[in-house]
């Protein structure tokens, strides 16, 4: 079986040990005699597998007892109009850093529910940088400040937070969640769709401090309040049940086999470190991001030369090192180098690269 090394950002590579078990399981989970896909959710068998799912979570993540965790359906997209929908309410204010296509769909989405206020943004770069943004560029009576913690297209990262005071800071963090540990207090919602960093495609974790649900707007549709699924255990309709089910193993795996978050860190940090010192000493790549602002996860490149860009895709894929291609909005290169990556993929895709580099130079 020979199996790709894959440098997609999203949805991304599970760790092996994830797949194996999810395999070995398929046809009867542990004893039950059916596959997870084919169980109710509301048999005890089920519960058990979503009560650990959030167990595990609350444990590797360190999420306070004042916080909710729910599992949602409809991406990290549906976010952009369920968080205005359900804190929009005490000002109708909301103030958005643009860092961002993701960071500007949520604040053009909110803007059709109330004043949302675009406070910042790095697009003059073609969001290479996150903008540097003070309290007193916040309104002190918005209702929540929005920020995309990770920018998967652009490879930024906030690795310091905005100060906003008394107003709940509220965080995309689709494609960093689970990269290493994350002060979970600091935040009023952190939310994330689960196919980068933690699961396939399907569910939206969703970690909300308990005083911000229950503030609805009268419009809101009952699947988009988050009272309605806090109030039902995630269980108000069917949930995603084979992913909240691939997530634990997921969470397992973190927990049991690298160790925790800080761990996980580690792994991460070294991944990063060798493909940005491959990239600060190349002659023939260069990364596309200010280095104070780089990403663990996502590292957009180019070569300066689009046909070599091309070229470069084209062999690396033949080569087993897929979906290197960058978005379109960059173009050039983008390797994602989530968590399941191992380093050993790293490692060998800096050693085609340089192949390539004196092949070409
Ligand atoms: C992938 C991604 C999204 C979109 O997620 P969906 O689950 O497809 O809606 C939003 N924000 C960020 C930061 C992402 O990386």
């Amino acid at each position: 079986m020979a199996r790709v090394y894959n440098f997609s950002a999203g949805p991304s590579m599970l760790p092996e040990a994830v797949l194996t078990k999810a395999a070995a399981e398929m046809l009867d989970y542990e004893g039950s005699g059916q596959s997870v896909m084919e169980m109710s959710h509301r048999s005890k068998v089920y519960q058990s597998i979503i009560d650990t799912a959030e167990a595990l979570l609350r444990e590797i993540m360190n999420i306070p007892d004042n916080y909710k965790v729910l599992f949602l359906q409809g991406g990290a997209s549906s976010q952009f109009a369920m968080v205005p929908m359900n804190l929009m309410t005490g000002s109708g204010k909301a103030d958005y850093i643009i860092t961002g296509q993701w960071a500007k769909k949520a604040y053009k989405e909110a803007a059709r529910y109330g004043n949302a206020r675009a406070v910042a943004s790095s697009e003059d770069k073609t969001f290479s940088y996150i903008p540097k943004v003070t309290k007193a560029d916040l309104d002190p009576e918005a209702d929540y400040v929005h920020i995309c913690m990770n920018n998967t297209i652009y490879g930024t990262v906030y690795h310091e937070l905005p100060d906003t005071g008394d107003v709940p800071l509220v965080a995309d963090i689709s494609s960093c969640v689970l990269s290493k540990p994350i002060d979970v207090s600091k935040f009023g919602i952190l939310y994330a769709g689960a196919q980068k960093n933690m699961a396939p495609s399907g569910v939206t974790v969703v970690i909300i401090r308990e005083d911000l649900i229950g503030k609805a707007m009268d419009i809101t549709p009952t699947m988009f309040n988050y009272q309605t699924h806090a109030d039902n255990g995630s269980m108000f309709n069917t949930p995603p049940c084979y992913t909240i089910y691939v997530m634990k193993l997921v969470l397992e795996w973190i927990k049991n086999e690298i160790g925790g978050l800080e761990a996980m860190q580690a792994i991460n940090e070294k991944k990063a470190a060798m493909l940005y010192d491959f990239l600060d000493n190349s002659k023939l790549f260069k990364g596309t991001v200010v280095p104070e602002d780089r990403s663990l996860m996502n590292v957009p490149f180019v070569t300066g030369n689009e046909e070599l860009d091309a070229k470069f895709v084209k062999e690396s894929t033949a080569a087993g090192f897929v979906n290197l291609k960058g978005h379109r909005s960059v173009g050039g290169m983008r390797a994602s180098i989530y968590n399941a990556m191992p380093v050993e993929g790293v490692e060998k895709l800096i050693a085609f690269m340089q192949k390539f580099e004196e092949e070409n130079t």
